[in-house]
């Protein structure tokens, strides 16, 4: 694998886009990013001043970079990772156009619509700062460059919530996980508990019930899961649901091998043998970065206008990271490319000033 020196994507040199210069061979993940490549190289300037900066790239940041493409803006992507918490979904079965499809497989078709359909200046890394200034914001990157814009939409996401129960931290990656993970062969025939009531949780829980031998579902209130997977995950015969019931405890030696819970308003704690835990208790929103410049709710999340907007004149915000109605991948692509359309129309009302 060899890096993009232009977006830092890590690509694949059999097939990746290249250009021969002053005797050395550069790899890119797209005629779009060689083009940048030559032209800076040769004004030996790189670019630092745009329209629009999206930050984030999950199906928010995604959609929107993708229309503010086709609104022909002067647009520039800043994201850790191009997929966010999308990828993590094993099944998504509510977005439209596919009755089934994975989370990779749909980030697979989003990126290929920002780097080879719809192309825009991109670059992985993460946004370290936003700051206004005159007429627009600087914003600052890992790469430690300042990069000025108009207007620039947030759309940040969420990341997950810990338990902060004893035992979490030390069990870490050694029998404890966040959400879902890739093989679950270490939970064989043995027993498993998951945390959570929400959709995430329902996920493990499917892809656990052909491996562990009793799947523990433990959840401080009623499953909020949509009905359809509840209903499903319900029927599974090595299925215990513990809904109402706190976590008290992780233990073990090496690794965990026991979680204590108790019934909520109740003295007694329950102890279960497992192999692995799984927990999945929700998301926190990544709003830092605005914290100071907008206005955020009780949750954290940013509080948006319909069109987007927030309480700071020329920064948008889109999917999860908002107080948008409903956590869901349609839901932020449709919200991304609100927020494009909306920050189209912030920089022709500037330009009429
Ligand atoms: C396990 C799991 C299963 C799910 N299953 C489904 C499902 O089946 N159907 C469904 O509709 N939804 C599902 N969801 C929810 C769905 O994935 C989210 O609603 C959606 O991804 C939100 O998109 P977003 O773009 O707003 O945020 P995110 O997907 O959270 O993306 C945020 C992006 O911002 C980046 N970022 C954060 N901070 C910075 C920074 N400082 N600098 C640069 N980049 C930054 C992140 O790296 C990421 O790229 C699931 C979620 C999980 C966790």
């Amino acid at each position: 694998m060899k890096k993009d020196p232009v977006c830092n994507m890590m690509v694949d040199e059999k097939t990746a886009v290249t250009a021969d210069c002053d005797g050395e061979r550069y790899y890119f993940c797209s005629e779009g990013c060689r083009d940048k490549f030559l032209k800076e190289r040769s004004c030996k300037l790189p670019r630092t001043s745009y329209d629009l900066i999206v930050i984030g790239g999950g199906p928010a940041g995604l959609t929107a970079a993708v229309y503010a493409a086709t609104l022909k803006m002067e647009a520039f992507l800043i994201a850790r990772d191009l997929g966010g918490q999308a990828i993590d979904s094993t099944k998504i079965e509510n977005y439209m156009g596919f009755d089934f499809i994975t989370g990779p497989e749909l980030v697979e078709k989003f990126q290929y619509q920002l780097i080879h359909s719809h192309y825009i200046d991109h670059l992985l890394g993460d946004v370290e700062k936003i700051e206004p200034v005159h007429e627009g914001f600087n914003v600052v990157a890992s790469d430690l460059n300042s990069y000025f814009a108009k207007t620039v939409i947030l759309a940040t996401g969420m990341t997950r919530r810990k338990l902060h129960v004893e035992g979490e931290e030390r069990f870490q990656r050694k029998g404890v996980f966040y959400g879902n993970i890739q093989d679950l062969s270490f939970v064989q025939g043995a027993d498993a508990a998951v945390i959570g009531g929400g959709n995430s949780a329902m996920q493990i829980v499917e892809n656990l019930h052909t491996i562990a031998k009793s799947i523990y579902l433990i959840s401080d209130s009623k499953l909020t899961a949509d009905a359809s997977i509840v209903e499903r995950v319900s029927q599974f015969e090595n299925l215990v649901k513990y809904e109402r019931f706190k976590v008290v405890e992780f233990s073990g030696e090496d690794a965990v091998s026991e979680i204590s819970i108790r019934k909520l308003a109740e003295e007694e704690t329950v102890k279960l043998p497992i192999k692995g835990i799984f927990i999945a208790i929700g998301l926190q929103p990544n709003a830092a970065l605005v914290s100071d410049l907008a206005e955020l709710n009780e949750r954290g999340e940013i509080v948006i206008n319909s069109d987007c907007s927030t309480s700071c004149p020329g920064i948008f915000a889109a999917g999860d990271v908002t107080t948008a109605f409903g956590k869901r991948i349609v839901i932020a692509s449709g919200e991304g490319a609100k927020a494009a359309l909306a920050a189209r129309q912030y920089i022709l009302n500037l330009k009429k000033k």
